[in-house]
Order: structure tokens, then sequence, then C-alpha cells
């Protein structure tokens, strides 16, 4: 035993630190590989963080790391390291951190086949060592040798022909390094751009920056309005990097990673191999690509969140489109903002990362306007398209008809005469959100959440949408009885009702997560729309983001007032980030575009600023207000949230966490444990528990010991969790 290595592991398992292992014959260069060890009376796949001479445990305990799995080149030190910071900053397991970044094809004990044309070579080892351990009498091991032996690369589909004992016989050898394994004839990309639009001045500008600083880390703000051709800006500045043999990391939100954006990059370098992750792929093309990169074999990757983890050895530019958006944010495990996640990795990688946006987070305007970012400004649309003229109808003062304003309806008629798009604008899919007793006051609430059945007409269920309960509209009111219960307010499928009833030779295209559930719902979505086969579309925030729709001249927006008066400080910010992209979707192409916003408070100064087209006003107002109230980013907060069968349990707990910090003495403001905002969910009570300090380094220090103590408090009756720069309060 004496001398043996002792392996330490990352596991897949809800416990902090590494799990060590006898490894005999493993080396440095296995650090960062995919193993396979015992655990309990399990078999878990883990990856091998360190290897060390001693260990804490007692050796004669230990049990021995059973395998090295060769279906993934080890993980670079650096992406190791970026798992560490995760790890310590989110704190979270440094496992669980580090299997987050992983396809879940390479998280198990089976190994992964990669369908990718590769083969098998002897090495110079096994070229002398093989004939003399190879014994004549196995026949597969023999056959295995003398293909080695005749061909330079076996392919191995080749191999395949030969059976599973031949493939076990071939890893073993691997693992004596007597073969290798290599990739048949990957052809070298071409880096060629096709026909580029010439840059206007603001973007040439942006451009020249960014370009001249491709050597070290630097954080820019790209803040363009919607249209300014801040797309554009990032495929220059990308062609830069690429010119220079680096690969360059493209995050987008999820909603945005559309065939079309894909479509563009593929275009302009047509000679390129560019890969995409996001949750649209299955398994295998998910490891597919993610390994490719990894090996160095994709020049750009597009990806959503969790893409900010995959391994890039000659990464050199990261791009972040709409920056702002909430889905960079992962809300359970590790809690991480691939936002910020990503800066980091610039810093840590010495690069360039461009943030773009048309209604940057606070934060991140906070830090351009305040010189710890860089900021470049596009304040033109790059088609010379005018801005549209937003304009606000006062409900109040309105006669509505189905929820709709005669304004609103008469714009409508308008465009369909004209033979133009519209869209309508609604935060709220089903028909209605209640399902109401006009007699007794009774509405249809989730059983198992603190929220209301919202009413699915068509296909008459009550749904709730937290948690996904679905039942049958009664008939009757199940308290008194009265037959006649009514959907109260309205949803998209209300709204596209009301407008078929009223335009009722118009194409009405509904676009909310029901509509667009089946995988190429989108691309006939995108289709209908761009071959003018729809006049009018009802649709959620899904629509708000990024698409391109050159006819449509007409943004309506219906419910919006509830953002403006919420609990959640932050609903503003995202009230107004979601209008102004609203109104970016009105007349990008040669139309001129109008924005219609049916609200009871047209003279709130979050409305007047989206009707000046305001954003630095509107950001600089809410920037000073958040720091008289001493809220982020002016303060960095930690949430400990709390759930359990019964409120009490979840208060209790709590409370006892706000005694352990009051024990350590921490600087930190602590304040009382609250009920979440949406108190129950899925049948479990929620609370939670603010910390927060102006010095991100002091929240840090003592969300690590007190992490440690709720850790040894064994808590059994009550789950909770941290979220670390929680953006969800
Ligand atoms: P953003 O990303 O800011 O929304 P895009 O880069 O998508 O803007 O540009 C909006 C539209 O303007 C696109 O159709 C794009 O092809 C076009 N465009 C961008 N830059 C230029 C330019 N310099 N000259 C002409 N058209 C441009
Ligand atoms: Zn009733
Ligand atoms: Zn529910």
């Amino acid at each position: 035993m004496k001398n043996t290595p002792i392996a330490r592991i990352a596991l897949d398992v809800p416990l902090p630190g590494l799990f060590d292992y006898l490894a005999p014959g493993i080396t440095a260069a296995d650090i960062g590989c995919r193993v396979v060890v015992p655990f309990g009376r399990r078999t878990l796949a883990g990856v091998l963080v360190e290897l060390a001479s001693t260990s804490e445990h007692d050796l004669a305990a230990l049990k021995q790391l059973s395998a090295v799995l060769p279906d993934m080149p080890a993980l670079p030190p650096d992406i190791l390291a970026l798992c560490r910071f995760c790890a310590r900053y989110y704190q979270h397991p440094l496992g669980p951190s580090i299997f987050t970044g992983l396809p879940v094809l390479l998280r198990r004990v089976s190994e992964f086949v990669e369908a990718r044309p590769a083969g098998w070579q002897l090495t110079e080892a096994g070229r002398e060592a093989l004939p003399l351990q190879v014994s004549r009498r196995a026949k597969v091991q023999m056959a295995l040798l003398a293909l080695l032996q005749t061909q330079q690369c076996v392919a191995e589909s080749e191999l395949a022909t030969l059976g599973t004992a031949a493939r076990k016989a071939l890893l073993g050898w691997a693992q004596q390094q007597w073969v290798e394994r290599r990739l048949l004839d990957v052809a070298a990309p071409v880096l060629c751009e096709s026909v580029k639009p010439a840059l206007n001045a603001q973007q040439q500008a942006a451009l020249t920056a960014i370009v001249g600083q491709l050597q070290g880390f630097n954080v820019w703000l790209l803040h363009g309005i919607t249209g300014s051709g801040k797309t554009e800006v990032y495929l220059q500045s990308i062609a830069a990097a690429l010119q220079q043999g680096r690969q360059v990391l493209v995050l987008v939100p999820e909603i945005n990673l559309t065939p079309q954006l894909i479509q563009r990059f593929r275009q302009r370098f047509p000679g390129l191999p560019i890969v995409s992750l996001h949750s649209g792929l299955n398994d295998t093309e998910r490891a597919t690509h993610w390994l490719a990169s990894q090996r160095g074999d994709v020049s750009i990757v597009l990806g959503t969140r969790l893409a900010v983890f995959t391994p890039m050895p000659r990464l050199g530019l990261i791009v972040v489109d709409e920056e702002h958006d909430g889905s960079f944010k992962q809300q359970d495990g590790l809690r991480y903002s691939a936002r910020d996640v990503a800066i980091y990795r610039a810093r840590q990688q010495q690069i360039p990362i461009i943030l773009g946006s048309a209604t940057p987070s606070l934060e991140t305007y906070h830090h351009a306007t305040s010189s710890r970012y860089r900021l470049l400004k596009l304040d033109q649309r790059a088609n010379d398209a005018a801005l549209p003229q937003v304009r606000c109808i006062d409900t109040r003062r309105a006669a509505l008809v189905d929820g709709l304003a005669p304004q609103l309806l008469s714009a409508l008629e308008q465009r369909l005469q004209r033979g133009e798009q519209s869209l309508v604008f609604i935060n709220r899919r089903g028909y209605a959100p209640v399902l109401f007793c006009g007699d007794c006051g009774w509405a249809a609430a989730c059983q198992r959440c603190s929220a209301r059945m919202v009413v699915h007409l068509r296909e008459r269920r009550l749904r709730c949408h937290h948690c996904g309960a679905d039942e049958a509209i009664p008939i009757a009111c199940p308290d008194c009885g009265n037959l006649d219960i009514k959907p109260l307010g309205q949803g998209t499928q209300r709204l596209e009702t009301a407008l078929a009833e009223r335009f009722p030779d118009a194409r009405i295209l509904r676009i909310d997560r029901d509509s667009t559930r089946r995988k190429d719902a989108w691309d006939e979505i995108y289709r209908k729309v761009h071959n003018g086969e729809a006049d009018i579309l009802v649709g959620t925030q899904m629509l708000a983001k990024g698409h391109d729709f050159p006819d449509l001249s007409l943004v309506c927006v219906l419910n919006a007032d509830s953002g403006l008066y919420s609990s959640d400080y932050r609903a503003s910010e995202r009230l107004f980030s979601m209008l102004v992209q609203v109104a970016g979707r009105a007349g990008r192409g040669q139309l001129a575009g109008e924005v219609l916003i049916q609200t009871q408070f047209p003279e709130h100064p979050l409305y007047q600023s989206v009707m000046r087209h305001d954003f630095d006003g509107y950001a600089q107002a809410l920037l000073q207000e958040r720091r008289d109230a001493g809220f982020p980013p002016f303060i960095y907060q930690a949430l400990l949230r709390a759930e359990a069968p019964m409120l009490a349990q979840a208060e209790q707990f709590l409370r006892r966490a706000a005694q352990l910090a009051f024990d350590l003495a921490a600087p930190v403001s602590i304040f009382d444990p609250v009920a979440a905002s949406l108190q129950r969910l899925a049948g479990k009570e929620r609370a939670q528990l603010l910390v927060q300090h102006h010095h991100r380094g002091v929240l840090q220090a003592f969300l690590g010991h007190w992490l440690d103590a709720l850790r040894a408090l064994n808590e059994r009756n009550v789950r909770w969790s941290l979220d670390v720069d929680p953006t969800e309060v």
C-alpha cells in the first residue's frame, strides 16, 4: 500500500469535499479524467481532481478506484479552477459543481461512445510490448494486434466487427498506453467571411475599440438599442478573434438561440465548424458538441447558460448577448449566473468579453458608467429605421371591449387594411387567470400552491402554472352550487378568441408556451410570420425577445401594470426592459412602427421613459433609488431558502440559522425570516432569510462559516439552500 497514490475524486453527491481512493498506476496526467469508483454499495462516475500521497483517512479503509474512462480527455486545469471558483462563490459542493458543467452522457458510469470517425493506433511502447504480451491462444487479441500492425490507424467502425472482447482488450491496452485513439481526418477549418455590411460610424467605433484590445482582459458593455446592429459588431469582433486562431464562446438566452441565429453565424463563417449547445439537443448531440469543443475542433460555440462551462483550449473571446436576461441565472442546484461566471472566465483567461443589450441590467450598467467596464454605445438603428412611436392608452378613460380599448382596436383595424402585421402582447397564457363565483366569492385555487388555477378553456382544464396541477373545470361552484361561475381576467387564449370575433377575416397566431410545446413549432411560426401568413400575433413574453419580424408595424401591450407596484424591487427593472424589448419588435423593416400600451397609470415615470426611449434616464433614476434604499448593486446579498411541510418548521429553521449567524459575530446584516412571496409551492411551505453586506468579500467569508454551521445542524424536516446574488427575492 505504501507509495500508492491517493486519488481525490469529485462525485455528484450532495456532500462537501472530495473523496479519497487508492489509485495504483494513476499519474498526474490523469487529473481531470472521468473515473469509476465504488461508493457505499453503488458504483459512481467521478472526476479525478487531485493526487495526493497521504489521506486523512485510514489507508486500510480506503477503497480502490475502479477505472479511468477513456471517453473524455482530461478536464483542463482552467475548467477545474472555474468549477472551484463556482463551488466557493455559490457555496455549493465541488463535486456537483463540476458535474453541472458536464453533458449528461459524461456524468454516467457507462462509457460514452462517440459516433465520430476515430481510430486506434499502436504507440511506440505498444509496438514493442504487445507482441510479447499477447498469448497466441488469445485469438481475438491476436487478430486485433494483427490489424493494428498492418494498418497505420484502424478505424473504430472496423474494430467494432471484432466484437466486445476486442474492445475490452483494446481499452486495457489503452490504459497501459500501448494504443492510442486518434480522430480520422478532421478537415482543417478555413476562415473566410461571406459578404458583410459596411458598419456605420458607431458600430465601427465599437469594433475598433474591441479589436484593438483582443489581448488581455476587458469587459465591454455594448449598449445598443434594438436593431442597432449589435450582432453585426459581435460577428466582426469574432472574425478578428478567429483570425488569430482563437475559439469564441457566444452565450444567448435559451429563447433567442433560434435556428435563424445559428444560420446567421454559419452563413457568415461558411468554412468554420460552429456548434450549438442548448436544451433542444439530444444528449448525444450535446456530448458530441461538447467534446469537439474541448478538443479544439470547433471555432464557435453558440450556447445557453450551461455552455459557459464548456472547455475551449484556445478561447479568445466571449460574447454574452442580452446580458440582462433572467435566464442566465440558474435557479436550482448550482445557482450560478452564467454572465458572471463568463466574466470570471474571461479574467481567468485574460481575454475580452462583450456584454450586449438594449437594456443592460442595473449591475452591468452601474459598472459601465463607473468605468469598471468599458461602455460602447449604439443609439441609432443600423438600417436607418426610425424607433417606434410609443403611446399610452389610459384605460380609466376608455370603454373597454373584452379588455381592449377602442383606440387599440382601430389601430389593429388600420394595420389589417394596410396588410401589415400586429402583435398583441399579454404576459399570461391560458384563457383567464381566475375562475370566479359571483355569488359567494369562491375562486379556484391550487391545492398545493398559494396560487389561483388558470382557466384553459379550449382544453376545458384548470391548470396551476407553478406546479403543473391539472383538473377539469367544475360545472358549479363547489362552495355554493352556483352554476354561473365565470372566468375572470384575460390570458392569451381569451384574447385570441376576442380578436377572432372582432376581426373574423384576420389570420391570428397565438404564440405562448402552450402553442410552442412541439419541437418544431417555432420553425413553423417563424415561417408563417415571415411569409406573411399571419396578420395578428398574440403572444407572451416569449415574443419580446430578439426575433426579427420585418412586416410588424404595431405592438400592443396589455396588463403590464402589475410590474409597477410589486413587492420585488426588481420587478420595475424587468418591466422596463421587457417593454423596451417588445417595443423593439415594431418597425424593424421598412415600416414605421407604433407601440400602444394600455395602462391605468400613463403618467408613471416608467412609461414616460419608455415613451421617450430614455433608458439612461430611467436606469439612473432606478440606480439612485437603489442606492438610497441600500439595494443591489450597492450591496451584496445571499438568500437562505427553506421549505417544509409546515411553515412553522421552515421559519423555525431560519430563526436558528439567524441565531447561528449572530453567534458567528459576523458584521453582515441579517433580516428576519419571512414567508416566500409564493408561500406554498407544490405542497411545500416556503420561507426565506436575507443576509447582506456592502463588501462582497465580507459576505463571502461569512457564508462559508455559516454554511458549515448550517450543515452541522443536520436538519431533517427542512430542505434548505443558499442563493448567492439572488435575482428573485
Ligand atoms: P441588434 O443585434 O442590435 O438587434 P442586428 O445586428 O440584428 O441588431 O441588426 C439589425 C438589422 O440591421 C439586421 O437585419 C442587420 O443585418 C442590419 N444591419 C446591421 N448592421 C448594419 C449595417 N452596418 N448596415 C446595414 N445593415 C445593418
Ligand atoms: Zn359560490
Ligand atoms: Zn400548484
